[in-house]
């Protein structure tokens, strides 16, 4: 496919238990990749440390949440973890119509209202973690959260392992480099589908002539 031609942006939803190193994939994807932008959340939980307002999250006050979702400002929102999670629409639906693929990195609750939304111009991805043991080592892992949080999190991991069926597309993440290439290959694939390839009858119309 020749670089210019036109297209029309997808939705690449990434989903994982916490732990699954969906977030090191979501970063190096966005790096590796000009053409796609993330979709950064708004949430009402508190910033962990590192965390910059506006690039990892909108941090949000339960009010202010409350009257997005009222405002419907949101494509699809969450209760996640006892924290609300959402995802604001105008940001996405201006990448989109640029031509920009948009990455999400949001649960099987998301996931399902997206697709709703969305239909086939959503792609879903689903990361699981090599072995249950290590799922629990990077859960540990996470000093940051304290013992009751890593208990919650070891409980949801397992509720959020169970919708991997829901996905499009499923991934062992064994080795950072190898996952991120399966994750571009997939990426490559979808963007060449036909109906996502709104140039294509003009390029195939003008070799005809
Ligand atoms: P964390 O608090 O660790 O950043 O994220 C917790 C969970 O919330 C992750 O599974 C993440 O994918 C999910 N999440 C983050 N943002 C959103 C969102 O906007 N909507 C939904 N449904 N889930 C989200």
């Amino acid at each position: 496919m020749s670089n210019d031609m036109q297209r029309r942006g997808l939705m690449l939803v990434l989903s994982s238990p916490s732990g699954a190193g969906k977030t090191t994939l979501s970063r190096r994807l966005l790096e590796s990749d000009a053409a796609v932008a993330m979709s950064v959340s708004a949430t009402t939980r508190r910033p962990r440390q590192g965390e910059v307002e506006g690039r990892d999250y909108f941090f949000v006050s339960p009010d202010s949440f409350t009257g997005m979702v009222q405002a419907n400002a949101f494509l699809e929102h969450a209760l996640v973890f006892g924290n609300h999670y959402g995802t604001p629409k105008e940001p996405v639906t201006l990448a989109l119509a640029k031509g920009q693929d948009v990455l999400f990195d949001i649960d099987w609750q998301g996931t399902q209202q997206l697709r709703q939304q969305a239909g086939d111009d959503l792609v879903s991805i689903f990361v699981l973690p090599p072995s249950h043991a290590e799922l629990e080592r990077r859960l540990r892992a996470r000093a940051q959260d304290s013992d009751d949080v890593v208990a919650a999190r070891m409980a949801r991991a397992n509720n959020e392992i169970s919708h991997w069926a829901e996905y499009d597309y499923v991934v062992i993440n064994d080795d950072l480099d190898a996952t991120l290439a399966k994750i571009k290959i997939i990426l490559a694939a979808e963007r060449m589908k036909r109906g996502r390839q709104t140039g294509i009858t003009a390029f195939v119309g003008q070799l005809t002539r």
